[in-house]
């Protein structure tokens, strides 16, 4: 990855184009739609009991095992022109939009957070010069933080489209431990520390960022119980990752939107789950939305 800045600067007509900051969001998308693809395994597979580890993909009507070469997200269904390439069945187009949104999803997050590094946690004072960081200075923390953000979101697309039946609560269990281990072991990028500093929270940066996680997590769980905003795993999980400020006001813009959405198309619950938007624009737009209200409320 250092050895990118050298390269990139070379063409001299391509000094005033931020080359860095493009191939940084293409890389982000290209590893989102990636596990897009992955999520479409996931969601195919977990209702019928199979396995999402072993064994190839198939094409559901003629059985035929899928090429690697067509199952490169998004361009593999295009160049097929979303039809089987041995029985010419049509392939559903979910498939596309799911790659195509884990990667704008990835992509977005690495907007906010590597190019722009406004990252959550939002009490760290804002950074134009993260991609300078991360690249002369070697500090991956930022990319740490990005990742945790971007998988997180992405499992939350992974169990909307599972829906209620297989939502899953060991996954969810399994994934607010992990990432209570990340923010132990790397404070700055979890949910930010109960402040202030000297109050009655733990002096240790480790321990107030454990705290603020478990309080995360613990705070999206109740709030799904009493919002019927999404299932309290995913929230959960999401709590876990940003913390409990966030967290909150995720969980009832998305209880408004879906009560506005089923009353809209007449049709509770079945409606699409905008869990997955709210909380990626949370996290892509939590500074400038707090920026916002602090120079309407100083
Ligand atoms: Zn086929």
């Amino acid at each position: 990855m250092v050895s990118l800045t050298p390269w990139l600067s070379m063409p001299p007509w391509a000094g005033s184009l931020p080359w860095t900051e493009a191939v940084v969001l293409v890389m982000a998308f290209v590893w989102g739609a990636t596990l897009g693809s992955f999520v479409n395994v996931v969601a195919y597979r977990v209702p019928r009991g199979e396995s999402v580890v072993t064994g190839s993909s198939r094409c559901p009507a003629c059985g035929v095992a899928i090429r690697p070469r067509d199952n490169i997200p998004v361009v593999g269904w295009l160049l097929l022109g979303g039809r089987c390439r041995s029985c010419r069945s049509p392939i559903s187009s979910r498939y596309i939009l799911v790659e195509a949104v884990c990667g704008l999803i990835a992509a977005a997050v690495a907007a906010a957070e590597l190019v722009d590094g406004r990252s959550l946690p939002w009490l760290a004072p804002a950074s134009g010069q993260t991609l300078d960081r991360m690249l002369m200075h070697h500090d991956l923390r930022p990319l740490a933080a990005w990742a945790l953000h971007a998988c997180m979101l992405i499992m939350l697309v992974a169990r909307s489209l599972l829906g209620e039946g297989h939502a899953g609560g060991r996954a969810a269990r399994i994934a607010v431990l992990l990432i209570l281990l990340a923010t132990v072991a790397l404070p700055s990028i979890g949910p930010p520390g109960m402040d202030p500093a000297g109050g009655p929270w733990p002096e240790s940066p480790r321990l107030r960022a454990a705290t603020a996680c478990l309080a995360g997590s613990a705070a999206g769980w109740l709030l799904a119980r009493m919002t019927a905003a999404a299932n309290a795993g995913s929230l959960a999980v999401l709590g876990a990752a940003v913390g409990w400020q966030t967290v909150t006001v995720v969980a009832v813009v998305t209880a408004i939107v879906r009560s506005l959405g089923s009353r809209a198309t007449r049709r509770p619950g079945a409606w699409f789950d905008p869990l997955p938007a709210v909380a990626t624009a949370a996290i892509v737009c939590w500074r400038p939305i707090r920026t916002a209200c602090m120079l309407a409320w100083p």
